[in-house]
C-alpha cells in the first residue's frame, strides 16, 4: 500500500523515531522501483513537489500540529527526515542517468561485424623487395643512409668535383639558406642513392657486398615518366682482384632471376662520373619477347620497338672513388669493384604494364587495390 502521512497524536521521542523510519522505509522502497523518466518525474513530485508534496505535507500536519513543549524536537526530526528524504530522490536522479549511459555502451552483438581492410605492398615497395631478395641470394647486404645529404657524399667523394659538368645532369635540390658553409659541407637531397657507397666503405673495410634501396629528389616536374622523388636500387661489390667479367656475371644471372630466365642481356659503352668504364645495361624486351612487335603486328611501345630496354647504369669503380677511404683498406691498387644502379619506379611500371608514374604516388586506393 502507498505510504501516506499519518496524523501524530504522541510526540515522545520514540513515537517521532518510528514515524520518521517508517516514511524513510516507504520513501526508499519506492526510489528504487523508479524505471523510467516519466516515474522519475513522479516520484519527485510525490515526495518533494511543492503543492501536494509528502514533505510540506509532513510540515502541515506534524509540525504545526505539535504541542507548544514538543514543537522543538519535532522540528530537529523534521529537518533530518527532510535532508534524508532529499537525498534519497537525488540518489534516484542519479541511478537514472547511469542506467541511460549504460544502455548507450551496451554492445549489441547481434550487429554485422566491423571490416578493416588490410594493407598490401605498395608495387614500388614490392618490386623494391623483389630486387633487393634477388641480390640478397647472392650474399648481398642491405645498407641505406641518409635522404638530406652534405654535397661531399652527394658529389665530391663520387668523383664530381666542384664546377663539373657532370654535375648538371642531376637537377640538385639544395636546403636554402647555407652560403655561410664551405661547398662540401651544404646539405641537399641525395640525388642518387651513391653516397651510401662512400658511407659504407668509411665503416667496413673490404670486401664488401651491398644493395642500397631508397627514395632520391631531383628538380624535376612531375609528368608520365618524370616525379621529384623516385626510388633507386644501387649495388655495390669491392673486393682484390674483381674484374668487368664478375660485374657481367652478376647483373646477367640477376635480371634473369628477376625478369625470367629467358631475358638476353646486352652492355653499351656509357659515362659516369664514379666508374670507369661504364656501361648501360639492357635486358631483351620482355613484353615483346624481343621481336619490337606485339600480337605479330602491333608496335610494343615499352621497347619503342627496338627489341630492348635500358634497366641500369653500371660500370667498374672509379679509383679515384678508393682515393677518398683509401685509409680504411681502399688501397686502389689493392682493391677494384664494381656498382651499379637501377630506377625501382620505372621497373616496377614495366612490370605492372602501368603507363603513368605519377599513380604510384598520387595514394589513390583503387589504383593501388589491383596490386594488393
Ligand atoms: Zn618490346
Amino acid at each position: 500500500m502507498a505510504y501516506s502521512v499519518p496524523k501524530l497524536t504522541d510526540y515522545s521521542a520514540p513515537a517521532l523515531a518510528a514515524a520518521v523510519g517508517e516514511c524513510i522505509r516507504a520513501c526508499a522502497i519506492e526510489a528504487a522501483a523508479v524505471r523510467n523518466d516519466a516515474e522519475l518525474k513522479a516520484f519527485r513530485d510525490r515526495w518533494i513537489g511543492r503543492k501536494n508534496g509528502i514533505l510540506p505535507q509532513i510540515n502541515e500536519l506534524w509540525l504545526k500540529g505539535a504541542p507548544k513543549g514538543a514543537k522543538r524536537d519535532a522540528g530537529i526530526r523534521v529537518n533530518e527526515l527532510k535532508a534524508q528524504i532529499q537525498e534519497l530522490v537525488e540518489g534516484a536522479h542519479v541511478a537514472r542517468e547511469n542506467a541511460d549511459s549504460a544502455a548507450a555502451e551496451r554492445v549489441d552483438i547481434s550487429l554485422p561485424g566491423v571490416r578493416r581492410p588490410i594493407g598490401a605492398e605498395h608495387p614500388v615497395v614490392k618490386t623494391t623487395n623483389e630486387m633487393v631478395r634477388v641480390f640478397q641470394k647472392l650474399g648481398y647486404s642491405v645498407a641505406e643512409g641518409p635522404v638530406v645529404e652534405t654535397d661531399y657524399y652527394n658529389f665530391e667523394s663520387l668523383n664530381f668535383p666542384p664546377n663539373h659538368p657532370a654535375r648538371d645532369t642531376q637537377d640538385t635540390l639544395f636546403i636554402a639558406g647555407q652560403q655561410s658553409k664551405p661547398q662540401r659541407e651544404r646539405l641537399l637531397l641525395r640525388t642518387h642513392t651513391s653516397p651510401v657507397q662512400i658511407r659504407t666503405m668509411e665503416t667496413m673495410r673490404p670486401p664488401i657486398r651491398i644493395v642500397i634501396p631508397g627514395t632520391v629528389h631531383r628538380n624535376d616536374p612531375p609528368d608520365a615518366s618524370h616525379s621529384p622523388m623516385f626510388h633507386q636500387i644501387e649495388g655495390l661489390a669491392v673486393d682484390t682482384n674483381i674484374t668487368f667479367g664478375d660485374l657481367k656475371g652478376t647483373l646477367d644471372h640477376a635480371m634473369k632471376e628477376f625478369f625470367g630466365s629467358n631475358v638476353k642481356t646486352s652492355f653499351r659503352p656509357s659515362f659516369f662520373p664514379f666508374t670507369e668504364p661504364s656501361a648501360e645495361m639492357f635486358v631483351s624486351c620482355f613484353i615483346c619477347g624481343g621481336s619490337g612487335k606485339r600480337d605479330g603486328s602491333a608496335p610494343c611501345r615499352p621497347c619503342k620497338q627496338t627489341g630492348w630496354i635500358e634497366v641500369l647504369g653500371c660500370g667498374m669503380v672509379d679509383p679515384n672513388v678508393f682515393e677518398f677511404v683509401k685509409d680504411n683498406g681502399y688501397d686502389p691498387k689493392k682493391v677494384s669493384g664494381f656498382a651499379f644502379g637501377m630506377g625501382i619506379d620505372r621497373l616496377a611500371l614495366l612490370k605492372y604494364g602501368v603507363d603513368d608514374l605519377q599513380y604510384f604516388f598520387q595514394g589513390d586506393v583503387r589504383f593501388l587495390q589491383q596490386f594488393g
